[in-house]
């Protein structure tokens, strides 16, 4: 029997699975604190202290003027395209997650998709610049992974057509760009908070902006078109944040240091221990730019491993190490864009790729450095054993 991998009937890795993205809790009494002294005041919502609060330190992190805190991060984005009155097209990259598009298409919106660059998965600059038509109402570059986009470039293209620029930051709270927060870019940036970000509100989102009339206006839009007592001034939607949300992220913004510390060592761990392995790509963090760690993403090269990414998947999954593929097969593959025959029209060679390729590895507080070394055990063990893997009877996922 080769190896002593579980996809041979021996017992998993982990007794209990590992997930990317699984919530980081580390204070939980600091959770029910906050939230049973919501619950005394009998404020849960509209205005309150904690929402507030959140707000002031999301926006002193993110380094920017105004931070107005949302239900999500797709709400966010959808407030922020509504609040700048977009009409149109819009330049998104095809590689990020499915919600980018969705806020936009959900808004009448056409979702231009561009391809990324092959070094950072994010917006190819060169790209965007041809894409520009007469019907481009914005650019929408998302800072992918916990590291940033091509912002100066962008922000030149942008610049040159007259047209905004917004970011969708959902990965990249804490992180920096040309060493500043990211937060403060373009006409404005929007987060999520989401259980399955490093700092998250288990549902919550922020938009972040330096220009006071948009942040009224979104202010007004999360709220009814509410501008003050009963008077409405424009249509608006719920989006608002709720206290119970806010207590879960006020507490996650008091760990944070602690969390990316952890990300941080995690990262460093994989590092040191996939360099040795050929064929796997782990993206980097590297550089003069403050990273969050949040995510572990590897391109595997299945000619030197002898495995598919899905076949890596498959024996990972087995040890209880629920790795992920990730934007898998590329929005402009997702419907409703697929059915828009221009859309399908595109070919995206680097987003396809990576689709087909990407392999997200777990971190964040419930891995430590024996964790990681264990689970890089497992992709040498498999790589050494990609025949065996391939020819198994039964097998599941043929590449
Ligand atoms: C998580 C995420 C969103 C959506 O955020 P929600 O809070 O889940 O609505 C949007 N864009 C990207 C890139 C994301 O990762």
């Amino acid at each position: 029997m080769p190896g002593r991998l579980a996809i041979f009937g021996h017992p998993p890795a982990f007794d209990t699975p590992l997930h990317v993205g699984r919530p980081n809790l580390p204070d939980k009494q600091a959770i029910l604190d906050r939230i049973s002294g919501a619950l005394e005041a009998g404020w849960l919502t509209n205005g309150g202290p904690l929402v507030a609060e959140f707000e002031r330190r999301v926006a002193s992190e993110a380094g920017v003027k105004h931070c107005i805190a949302t239900c999500n991060g797709t709400a966010a984005l959808e407030l922020a395209v509504r609040a700048l009155g977009l009409v149109g097209e819009v330049i998104v990259p095809a590689y990020t997650f499915v919600a980018t598009a969705h806020a936009l298409a959900w808004h009448g919106l056409r979702p231009v998709f561009c391809d990324v660059d092959p070094a950072t998965h994010t917006l190819d600059p060169e790209r965007v610049a041809k894409m520009i038509g007469p019907r481009t109402a914005a650019i929408l570059g998302v800072h992918l992974w916990g590291r940033c986009c091509y912002v100066a470039a962008l922000a030149a293209i942008a610049r040159g057509h007259g047209i905004p620029l917004l970011f969708d930051a959902a990965h990249a709270f804490g992180s920096t760009c040309h060493g500043n927060p990211i937060g403060g870019f373009g006409v404005c940036e929007t987060f999520s908070f989401h259980a399955t970000k490093f700092v998250h509100c288990g549902e919550g989102g922020a938009v972040t902006t330096n220009d006071d009339g948009l942040a009224e206006r979104v202010r007004r839009l999360r709220d009814f078109g509410f501008s003050g007592g009963d008077r409405v001034t424009s249509l608006g939607i719920n989006a608002k944040m709720s206290e119970l949300s806010a207590a879960v992220g006020l507490t996650s913004l008091d760990n944070m240091a602690t969390i990316v510390a952890v990300n941080r060592q995690n990262y460093d761990a994989y590092r040191r221990r996939l360099r040795p392995l050929a064929g796997l790509r782990l993206l980097s963090h590297e550089g003069p730019e403050k990273s969050n760690y949040q995510y572990v993403v590897v391109e595997v090269d299945a000619q030197t491993t002898g495995l598919s990414r899905d076949e890596l998947i498959a024996v990972l999954v087995a040890e209880n190490v629920l790795a992920r593929r990730y934007f898998y097969p590329g929005c402009h593959r997702m419907e409703p864009y697929l059915s828009d025959a221009k859309t399908a029209a595109t070919s995206l060679s680097v987003t396809e790729r990576l689709a087909d390729t990407v392999l997200a590895l777990p971190t964040g507080l419930q891995l430590d450095e024996r964790g990681v070394t264990r689970i890089t055990e497992i992709l040498s063990d498999a790589i050494a054993n990609a025949d065996a893997i391939r020819s198994r009877p039964g097998r599941r996922h043929a590449a």
